[in-house]
């Protein structure tokens, strides 16, 4: 059997900044990766869509975009460009092609199962991703006659049979999803459920810089009651705010949230209008902490009292659609923007909570030489993202190194 001190086990962003850290303090590691380098970044994304930071905050501390205006957002294959040449940079001990199929407590350690034969290691890192398997709500049958699929195997508007398209979910992808079919001429519904949302740039300084300032990177916890709200944000043309009452000037139709379907008719709660007023508070309680930060700082920044203007309510918030008939309204398509579940099936070893999240405590398993990297809020809300990541990186390589 292959013995190796530390096995990292996803080739994405966080395994290869597990890798930087693990090379810097000299621990012998492998990292497996199922498929390809960044592979989520290449396969799980539909074609349109670039970073939704600017590229001199999206990177990791020691490699800049040299060919991306620090300032713009990097398509997602430069991306994985990036990350290629990251793991050249630091070279790591990558291979490839390799999945881990299963990961257990062993004598010293671990014994890991791959499609490539067995591995013992002292430490076990998971970094295969903060999502993991796409999650559709059970509410459309398969058999409704609708093509439906996740957000995941979304590419491009051409992909979709003709006729309207319901988006159900409305943070990031289904935002950015639904305006890019809006644009392509399709008629588009959106389901939005409740959501914060930033404005890309305000004062001149982009949101990812407010967010920085005002700390609310390093926020550590969830806001009790507020763990699955989504973030609507949109690096895609340029950098534009997630307007939904302009989304619905345009001609996006906005309902509530997806609640139930029954003979070709799809239910809606009657929460659009607390849904946008709640992002609404989101979006001006980051001016307020923008314009108050400034103030106390000094900082001579552009007065923007325009950022605090919305277009009038359109018709779909001031009277909500509930009920949409799928086939009188030609919905052929139906994209889920719903998240993602955990798929921690391959480990058995550590603890599990009733959601398959791991135990941890800020990505140190109970269980000695095991780690988690890369997961929502594993140490602070950065900790998905992609400057978030190295720094988690950083202090696990630091545990694993103390162990000695
Ligand atoms: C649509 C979308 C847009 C995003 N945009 C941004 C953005 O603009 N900026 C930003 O900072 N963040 C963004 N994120 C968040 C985050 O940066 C990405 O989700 C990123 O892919 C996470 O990197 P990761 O390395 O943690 O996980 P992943 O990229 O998911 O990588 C995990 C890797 O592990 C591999 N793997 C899994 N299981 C096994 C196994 N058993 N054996 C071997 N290999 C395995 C997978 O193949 C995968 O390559 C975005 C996320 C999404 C979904």
């Amino acid at each position: 059997m292959e013995t190796v001190d530390t096995l990292v086990v996803g080739a994405g962003q966080a395994g290869l900044a597990m890798s930087r850290h693990l090379g810097e303090l000299r621990v012998g590691h492998l990292v497996l990766e199922r498929d390809r380098i960044a592979e989520r970044w290449r396969t799980a994304r539909w074609d349109g869509l670039v970073a939704n930071g600017p590229a001199w905050h999206d990177r990791f501390p020691d490699l800049e975009f040299d060919d991306v205006d620090p300032f713009a957002f990097a398509p997602k294959d430069r991306i994985v460009r990036y990350f290629e040449d990251y793991a050249r940079q630091i070279g790591a001990p990558i291979r490839t092609g390799v999945a881990v199929t299963e990961a257990r407590q062993g004598p010293g350690g671990f014994e890991v199962e791959t499609s490539a034969g067995r591995i013992a290691c002292r430490n076990l890192v998971s970094a295969t991703g903060p999502f993991q398997r796409p999650l559709i709500p059970p509410l459309v049958p398969g058999d409704s006659g609708i093509v439906q699929m996740h957000s995941t195997a979304y590419r491009n508007p051409g992909q979709l049979p003709e006729g309207a398209v319901l988006v159900v979910g409305a943070g990031s992808s289904g935002s950015q999803i639904a305006d890019e079919l809006l644009r392509a001429g399709r008629r588009v519904f959106l389901s939005v459920g409740p959501h914060d949302r930033p404005p890309i740039r305000y004062r001149g300084k982009d949101f990812v810089w407010w967010l920085g300032v005002l700390g609310q990177w390093d926020a550590r916890a969830v806001r009790p009651g507020m763990e699955h709200v989504t973030i609507a944000v949109s690096g895609a043309l340029g950098g534009k705010t997630v307007d939904f009452r302009a989304f619905a000037h345009r001609g996006m139709g906005l309902l509530g949230r997806a609640e139930g379907y029954q003979g070709g008719v799809m239910t809606f709660a009657p929460d659009l209008q607390r849904n946008i007023a709640g992002g609404d508070a989101n979006y001006l309680a980051t001016l307020d902490a923008a314009d108050a930060y400034a103030k106390a700082n000094g900082l001579e920044l552009p007065e923007e009292p325009e950022a605090r203007v919305f277009p009038p309510d359109p018709t779909c918030v001031a009277d909500p659609i509930l009920r949409l008939d799928l086939k009188a309204e030609r919905v052929a398509s139906i994209i889920w923007a719903t998240g993602f579940a955990f798929d921690f099936g391959w480990l058995k070893a550590g603890r599990f909570d009733g959601r398959g999240a791991p135990v941890h405590d800020r990505g140190v398993s109970p269980v000695p030489g095991l780690y988690f990297v890369g997961l929502p809020w594993l140490t602070r809300r950065a900790s998905a993202f992609i400057w978030g990541v190295w720094t988690d990186a950083r202090d696990i390589a630091g545990h694993i190194a103390a162990r000695g």
